[in-house]
């Protein structure tokens, strides 16, 4: 299904949406819409073409939705590499470790999730990470919105509607 990426009035992309939501936001008069594809949708009182990317008409402070804690979302969160050796890999050689091991109590959360190469993933087995004399190179905490950049990474195909306004937030940040 088609996705829409969700901007701030600032410009600043926020997050990426479903269409639905995107509709909704629109009905509601809270967006304006910048891109649209090429496919409409039809109902019985309108038919529309699918935004995609939307443009919020209020300037949004703190993310209203939280990021989901999902195993993509962790890899984002921290850049693809492992937080035991540092090593950018991708997805499919990355696993997730819990940093207190689940048979000691430690949660399936963010805070006590990192991503991990196989090899460490083996190494630390059901060890705390100091007992098996590895550390993490940084502490893992709750993300609280993904950056342009991240989003991009997350996603297989980028719509080509999108370039500009990721691109636009990507040459801030650098
Ligand atoms: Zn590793």
């Amino acid at each position: 299904m088609e996705q829409v990426l969700l901007l701030n009035i600032t410009y600043e992309p926020l997050r990426i949406i479903n269409w639905k939501r995107a509709i909704t936001l629109l009905t509601l008069g809270k967006v304006e819409v910048l891109e649209q594809y090429d496919r409409e949708v039809h109902s019985v009182s309108f038919s529309i073409r699918l935004p995609s990317v939307v443009r919020l008409l209020r300037f949004v402070k703190k993310p209203k939705f939280p990021v989901k804690f999902s195993r993509q979302n962790i890899y984002i969160r921290d850049n693809y590499r492992c937080q035991y050796c540092g090593r950018e890999l991708p997805p499919d050689k990355l696993t997730w470790d819990h940093v207190m091991p689940k048979a000691r109590g430690g949660k399936t959360e963010w805070e006590n999730i990192v991503t991990c190469c196989m090899e460490c993933n083996r190494k630390k087995g059901g060890k705390m990470p100091s007992e098996a004399s590895m550390k993490l190179i940084g502490k893992p905490c709750i993300p609280e919105w993904l950056p342009a950049l991240k989003i991009t990474l997350g996603l297989r195909v980028m719509p080509k509607s999108w370039r500009d306004y990721l691109y636009w937030n990507i040459e801030l940040e650098g």
